[in-house]
Protein backbone atom coordinates (compact mmCIF):
# COMPACT_ATOMS: atom_id res chain seq x y z
CA UNK A 1 0.00 0.00 0.00
CA UNK A 2 1.32 3.12 -1.05
CA UNK A 3 -1.57 5.72 0.99
CA UNK A 4 0.71 7.90 2.42
CA UNK A 5 -0.36 11.25 2.25
CA UNK A 6 1.20 13.78 0.97
CA UNK A 7 0.89 17.62 1.70
CA UNK A 8 0.52 18.99 -1.73
CA UNK A 9 -3.35 18.74 -2.49
CA UNK A 10 -2.97 18.37 -6.06
CA UNK A 11 -1.40 14.56 -5.42
CA UNK A 12 1.30 13.91 -8.62
CA UNK A 13 1.29 11.62 -11.45
CA UNK A 14 3.63 9.25 -13.92
CA UNK A 15 2.36 8.66 -17.44
CA UNK A 16 2.92 4.48 -17.89
CA UNK A 17 3.92 5.92 -21.79
CA UNK A 18 6.02 8.95 -21.16
CA UNK A 19 7.01 8.78 -18.16
CA UNK A 20 5.90 12.24 -17.36
CA UNK A 21 4.84 13.70 -14.25
CA UNK A 22 1.74 15.58 -13.91
CA UNK A 23 -0.60 16.62 -11.77
CA UNK A 24 -3.45 13.62 -11.44
CA UNK A 25 -6.49 15.52 -13.08
CA UNK A 26 -4.63 15.57 -16.37
CA UNK A 27 -4.67 11.48 -16.44
CA UNK A 28 -6.81 8.90 -17.28
CA UNK A 29 -6.89 6.63 -14.74
CA UNK A 30 -6.47 2.57 -15.77
CA UNK A 31 -7.72 0.24 -13.63
CA UNK A 32 -5.94 -3.76 -13.23
CA UNK A 33 -9.51 -6.00 -13.43
CA UNK A 34 -9.61 -9.29 -12.98
CA UNK A 35 -9.39 -9.40 -16.74
CA UNK A 36 -6.30 -7.21 -17.09
CA UNK A 37 -6.40 -3.55 -17.74
CA UNK A 38 -9.22 -1.91 -18.16
CA UNK A 39 -10.28 1.84 -18.84
CA UNK A 40 -13.29 2.52 -16.11
CA UNK A 41 -14.87 5.34 -15.18
CA UNK A 42 -15.22 6.54 -11.92
CA UNK A 43 -13.35 2.90 -10.72
CA UNK A 44 -10.91 3.49 -8.21
CA UNK A 45 -10.39 0.29 -6.73
CA UNK A 46 -7.66 -1.84 -7.10
CA UNK A 47 -4.27 -1.16 -9.24
CA UNK A 48 -3.89 2.06 -11.16
CA UNK A 49 -2.23 2.84 -13.51
CA UNK A 50 -2.22 6.20 -15.64
CA UNK A 51 -2.02 7.72 -19.07
CA UNK A 52 -1.61 11.26 -20.28
CA UNK A 53 -5.53 12.42 -21.41
CA UNK A 54 -4.76 14.72 -23.93
CA UNK A 55 -1.52 13.01 -25.64
CA UNK A 56 -2.64 10.73 -28.44
CA UNK A 57 1.27 9.41 -28.84
CA UNK A 58 0.57 7.83 -25.30
CA UNK A 59 -2.45 5.55 -26.06
CA UNK A 60 -0.09 3.94 -28.85
CA UNK A 61 -0.61 0.28 -28.18
CA UNK A 62 3.26 -0.32 -28.67
CA UNK A 63 4.21 2.62 -25.64
CA UNK A 64 1.16 0.93 -23.22
CA UNK A 65 2.88 -2.89 -23.72
CA UNK A 66 5.22 -1.91 -21.39
CA UNK A 67 3.11 -1.36 -18.81
CA UNK A 68 -0.30 -3.33 -19.34
CA UNK A 69 0.94 -6.55 -21.58
CA UNK A 70 -1.52 -8.39 -23.35
CA UNK A 71 -4.02 -6.10 -22.14
CA UNK A 72 -2.21 -3.01 -24.24
CA UNK A 73 -4.62 -3.06 -27.11
CA UNK A 74 -7.81 -3.09 -25.33
CA UNK A 75 -6.30 -0.13 -23.29
CA UNK A 76 -5.46 1.58 -26.32
CA UNK A 77 -8.71 1.29 -27.83
CA UNK A 78 -10.53 2.70 -24.62
CA UNK A 79 -8.26 5.41 -24.63
CA UNK A 80 -9.04 6.44 -28.44
CA UNK A 81 -12.80 5.93 -27.81
CA UNK A 82 -12.65 8.14 -24.66
CA UNK A 83 -11.19 10.87 -26.13
CA UNK A 84 -13.46 13.38 -28.37
CA UNK A 85 -10.64 14.52 -30.05
CA UNK A 86 -10.25 11.80 -31.81
CA UNK A 87 -13.02 11.12 -33.26
CA UNK A 88 -14.56 13.51 -36.23
CA UNK A 89 -18.35 14.71 -34.85
CA UNK A 90 -19.08 16.69 -37.51
CA UNK A 91 -19.95 14.37 -40.20
CA UNK A 92 -23.63 14.60 -38.33
CA UNK A 93 -22.81 10.86 -36.72
CA UNK A 94 -24.81 11.98 -33.94
CA UNK A 95 -25.85 9.50 -30.75
CA UNK A 96 -29.37 9.54 -30.76
CA UNK A 97 -31.69 7.07 -28.39
ZN1 LIG B 1 2.13 10.40 -21.35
Amino acid sequence: MTAAPKPRHIPERTCVACRRKRPQPEFVRVTRTVEGWRVLAGNRTGRGAYVCADSPACWAEKRLRRAFGASAPLVSADLQALNPAMNDTSTGQTMTS
